[in-house]
């Protein structure tokens, strides 16, 4: 048995009895005070996302270290992207769960957005990935676990996620997962019509305009575990023409290598199946379908969630606070964040910051 997976079953069916945690109700959590820039010490930048910065910074009361995203403004309104940083916010300031990065609270100046999460220190699960070509079968399970009882959750609160990918997942010091950036996130209970996401892990649904639900985060998770186990994506191009793409993900014709095992292997046949009338996590059992999958046969899910099983790779982490995980970027001027001479020309725009 492999990093302690706990063998809850011996059917020789492919589906068994699994039992995975409730979600606790979800209640609008009280975010813990106010904050303003001048509580933290801005140290460096951890990495750029399509619409802002994240910085390592540490509290300047009680000196613990924190990632707090900044997100101006202007290029929020200018992206059309004002609705997706409020669903981000109002999203994690819901939600807490192992698997999910904590935010912490939230504020606002003038020109920026600022959002005080944990920081998680282990760097990229897409850089351990790349660096490691790809996982063992095993390895390539319990993340997957873990990652799939985030997703769990957050379908049981009526959240989608749309943006499941190895970048939005990073490394504890303790080598759990957290899923970060909940900027494509929703709290619906209706069909979406908007096309967002990354295109190597679209399903087909979003693509083709047809409207979607939960379910697109399932084709996305199979896109996920097929890249651990192979180290490439299930749909790419060479040339990374989107539209050759796209017309691969729509044919959703997947080649499997040989040495896939079979249990993955049916697994991802259920998850990647353009027919939405057969793909797992949409069925009438649900998730359920997933987390009883033979292949997932030796995990007990309680023990999963509880972090019981030993990670397969814990970080080198020196001191708190170690960035070293993270590759550095040029680093921006931060003195334009504490700037008050600029008007605020986009007033009761983000109310909740
Ligand atoms: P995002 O804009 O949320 O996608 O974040 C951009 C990048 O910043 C991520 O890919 C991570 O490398 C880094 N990052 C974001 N949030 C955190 C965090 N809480 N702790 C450490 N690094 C983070």
């Amino acid at each position: 048995m492999v990093f302690g997976l706990h063998r809850s079953n011996n059917g020789s069916s492919n589906t068994t009895q699994a039992t995975v945690p409730e979600a606790p109700p979800l209640v609008v959590r009280k975010l813990g005070g106010r904050y303003k820039l001048s509580d933290f010490e801005f140290l460096r930048t951890l990495g750029t996302g399509s619409f802002g910065r994240v910085h390592l910074v540490r509290s300047v009361h009680n000196k613990r270290y924190y990632a707090i995203k900044v997100l101006r403004k202007s290029h929020v309104v200018k992206m059309k992207q004002v609705e997706h940083a409020n669903n981000e916010h109002s999203v994690l300031s819901m939600v807490r769960h192992p698997f999910l990065v904590n935010l912490w609270g939230t504020f606002q100046d003038n020109s920026f957005l600022f959002m005080v999460m944990d920081f998680v220190p282990g760097g990229e699960l897409f850089t351990l990935l790349r660096h490691s070509r790809r996982f063992p079968a095993p390895v390539s399970k319990f993340y997957i676990a873990e990652v799939a009882l985030a997703i769990d959750f957050l379908h049981q609160n009526d959240i989608i996620y749309r943006d499941l990918k190895p970048e939005n997942i990073l490394i504890g010091a303790d080598g759990h997962l957290k899923l970060i950036d909940f900027g494509f996130a929703k709290h619906t209970q209706d069909m979406c019509w908007t096309l967002c996401g990354t295109p190597d892990y679209l399903a087909p649904e979003v693509i083709s305009s047809r409207g979607y639900n939960k379910s697109v985060d399932w084709w996305s998770l199979g896109v996920l575990l097929f890249e651990m186990l192979a180290g490439y994506p299930p749909f790419y191009t060479e040339d990374g023409n989107p539209i050759k793409l796209y017309e691969k993900i729509l044919a959703g014709e997947v080649k499997y290598p040989s040495f896939f095992e079979t249990g993955a292997k049916d697994l991802l046949r259920s998850l990647l199946t353009t027919d939405l009338s057969k793909r797992f996590g949409n069925l009438h059992r649900g998730s359920r379908d997933i987390f009883s999958h033979m292949w997932f046969a030796e995990i007990d899910w309680g023990c999963m969630y509880r972090k019981e099983i030993p990670a397969p790779y814990i970080p080198s982490i020196s001191v708190d606070g170690d960035a070293s995980q993270f590759e550095r970027y040029p680093e921006n001027d931060i003195s334009e964040y504490s700037r008050t001479d600029l008007p605020d020309e986009y007033p009761g725009m983000f109310p909740d910051f």
